[in-house]
Formats: structure tokens, C-alpha cells, sequence
């Protein structure tokens, strides 16, 4: 006989575990979390800069935690720690390299099913966030700049000319890391740093002030061309700069195939719907973390979502 999971959770970033040991702790034991990538986090892992300061209030948002996960500012390695720890303290079954590729109901049931198999399950939690599909602009990137064009830190080196897009935190940040090593440069279309936190702006304004980074506020990028391997970057006001890399942190987008796929209902722009227990259009089957967020999450907002949902299945079932 197959084994039919109480839940299955799709997605092992902090939403995902959240869910499953909010589950374990509360008396669903026969959990599985399913996670695309070879470890947990990959958000985490992939798009903050090591050593990154991980703060529980993020981006001025409600830092109270209503679940049973104590998280605390830290690190990106000591909050890859406490998860890791989480997962063996209470020994989460979780498959890496494990994607998902759709959830079909299935009488009272639903099955997950990936390349390799389908899990069958009472409930199951979607929390794939939304840096799987980091955003591009809505220009065109010349394939042969893509070996210098970056959403992430992943293969920055030492000396180089490096243009930053972007004007949220994680874009602050990148600026901040590279120009240790580089010339660097942050550009935003705005007039403003308005979403970033206090002390990453205090930190980017003295460097500025040191000559350490160049801040260029108003500058919206409406062309990239290919100039001998270096990225040619044609600015609106009419200004032209050549670099050797462009690194853009401009958020990511929700999973509209996936989704399509599930059959979960979507708003005009693609954001999945949800009620307030985070429950999709298709019953028992939930939404949760950065995905059901129109602007940007947190990691707390995402433990906050895995407790809505753990209570409501608990619930239910009586
Ligand atoms: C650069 C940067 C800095 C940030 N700094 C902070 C901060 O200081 N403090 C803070 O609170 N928040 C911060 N955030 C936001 C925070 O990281 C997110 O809000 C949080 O990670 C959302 O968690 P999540 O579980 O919803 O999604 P994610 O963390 O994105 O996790 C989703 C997981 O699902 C997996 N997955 C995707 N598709 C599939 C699939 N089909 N099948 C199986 N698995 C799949 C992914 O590999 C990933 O591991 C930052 C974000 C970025 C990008």
C-alpha cells in the first residue's frame, strides 16, 4: 500500500520548514517536504552574499512570530544553521533534488508528483517562493553578454567594473559586497532608496561619501549592447557607460506555469489566490511565503504563514 502523507510541503525554504515542523510539533507526523534544489534554502544559499546580516524585521515589516519557529536576526550561515538544525532536531523525511511539477486532486486526496514519482497526500503546502524565476528587464539582455550579466553574486570577480540594478535592499547589499573589490556602481529608476533599511542606506551613503561606490538615483536602464565582452548600458537621461558586469537584484516572479499547471486560480497578474488560511481554490491544497506575497515577503512572514496554515489542518480535522 502507498503511503498517503497527512501533508506534503513543497518547497524547503523557511516557509516549508516552518510548515513541517509546525506539523511535527503539533501532531502531524507523517510529513514529507519535497525540495528542488541539492539542500534546503536555496534562496538563501543563492541570493544572499555571504556573511549577509539577516534581519528579523525585514523591510519594516511585523516581526512577531505567532508559531512555534524562534527565529532571530543573524547571518546568512547562522540562519542556514538554525534550519539545518530544525530539520534533524525533528527529523523532517524531506527528497532533495526533488522538483515538483504538479499537484492533481485525486478524489479526497491530491498527488505530488515529481520526475521521479507521485506522493499521495491529505494536505498539501506550496512554498516554492518566487527567486526560481528571479525578474529580468523588459529590455533585451544580448545573449552574448550572459556570461557578465548576473542575478546574483555567483561568479563576481576581484577588479572588475560592476554596474548594480536595482533599489531594494538585496541590491544595497550586492553594492555594498562588491565594492570591497570593484569599481562599483548602483543604478535605480526612482528618486529614492524608499524600501531599503536604515542602516543599509547609512552604510551606502558613506561609502558614497569615501568615493567607494557611485550612486546614481533616476537612472533607468533602456539598453544593454555588446561592446568587445564588456556590457555597453544606454541610460534614459542619455548618458552611456560601459562595465564589465551588470548584476541586477530586482526581485523575483510568481510561478505562473506551475501554478497554471495545479489548476490554482490566479489573479490578473499571477499571483495565486488565496483565502485568509492561505487555502487555494482547490481544497486542503495551501499557498504560503513569498509566492502569495504581491510585495516581497520575510522570512518571519513566511514562518507566520506555515502556523495559519498547520492550525487550519489541524483544525479540520477535528
Ligand atoms: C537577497 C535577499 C535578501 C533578503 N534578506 C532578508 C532578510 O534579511 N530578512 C528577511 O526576513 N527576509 C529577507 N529576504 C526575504 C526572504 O529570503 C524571503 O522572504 C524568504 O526566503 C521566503 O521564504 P519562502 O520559503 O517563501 O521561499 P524561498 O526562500 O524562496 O524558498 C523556496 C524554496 O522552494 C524551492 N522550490 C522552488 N520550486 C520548487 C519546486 N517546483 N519543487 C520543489 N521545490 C521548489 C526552492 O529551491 C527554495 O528552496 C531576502 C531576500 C533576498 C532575495
Amino acid at each position: 500500500m502507498q503511503n498517503i502523507y497527512d501533508l506534503v510541503v513543497v518547497g524547503g525554504g523557511p516557509c516549508g520548514i516552518a510548515t513541517v515542523v509546525e506539523a511535527k510539533r503539533n501532531g502531524l507526523h507523517n510529513v514529507l517536504l519535497l525540495e528542488k534544489g541539492d539542500n534546503h534554502s536555496q534562496t538563501i544559499r543563492k541570493f544572499y552574499k555571504d556573511n549577509k546580516r539577516v534581519d528579523k524585521e525585514y523591510k519594516g515589516q511585523d516581526s512577531t512570530i505567532h508559531g512555534v519557529v524562534a527565529f532571530e536576526d543573524g547571518t546568512k550561515e547562522s540562519t542556514l544553521d538554525f534550519f539545518d538544525k530544525l530539520l534533524d532536531e525533528e527529523k523532517i523525511k524531506a527528497i532533495f533534488n526533488s522538483e515538483v511539477e504538479s499537484i492533481k486532486k485525486d478524489g479526497d486526496l491530491l498527488n505530488v508528483t515529481t520526475a521521479n514519482a507521485t506522493f499521495k497526500a491529505k494536505s498539501v503546502m506550496i512554498s516554492i517562493g518566487k527567486m526560481g524565476r528571479p525578474n529580468k528587464p523588459d529590455y533585451k539582455i544580448p545573449p552574448s553578454l550572459n556570461q557578465v550579466i548576473n542575478f546574483n553574486l555567483d561568479n563576481c570577480t576581484k577588479g572588475e567594473k560592476v554596474l548594480v540594478v536595482g533599489g531594494g535592499n538585496s541590491a544595497v547589499e550586492y553594492a555594498i559586497e562588491l565594492c570591497l573589490y570593484n569599481k562599483t556602481t548602483i543604478a535605480y529608476r526612482r528618486d529614492d532608496f524608499s524600501r531599503v533599511n536604515e542602516t543599509n542606506k547609512d552604510a551606502l551613503w558613506e561609502l558614497e561619501k569615501h568615493k567607494k561606490i557611485k550612486v546614481r538615483l533616476n537612472h533607468d536602464i533602456t539598453e544593454l549592447e555588446n561592446e568587445s565582452g564588456r556590457v555597453r548600458v544606454h541610460y534614459s537621461n542619455g548618458k552611456i557607460r560601459v562595465y564589465d558586469r551588470v548584476v541586477y537584484a530586482i526581485g523575483g516572479s510568481s510561478p505562473v506555469d506551475f501554478l497554471q499547471k495545479c489548476q490554482i486560480a490566479m489573479d490578473e497578474k499571477g499571483n495565486p489566490i488565496v483565502d485568509e488560511k492561505y487555502q487555494s481554490n482547490i481544497p486542503s491544497l495551501y499557498i504560503g511565503g513569498d509566492i502569495v506575497l504581491k510585495n516581497g515577503g520575510s522570512i518571519v512572514a513566511a514562518l507566520n504563514h506555515a502556523h495559519v496554515v498547520v492550525k487550519d489542518i489541524i483544525a479540520k480535522r477535528g
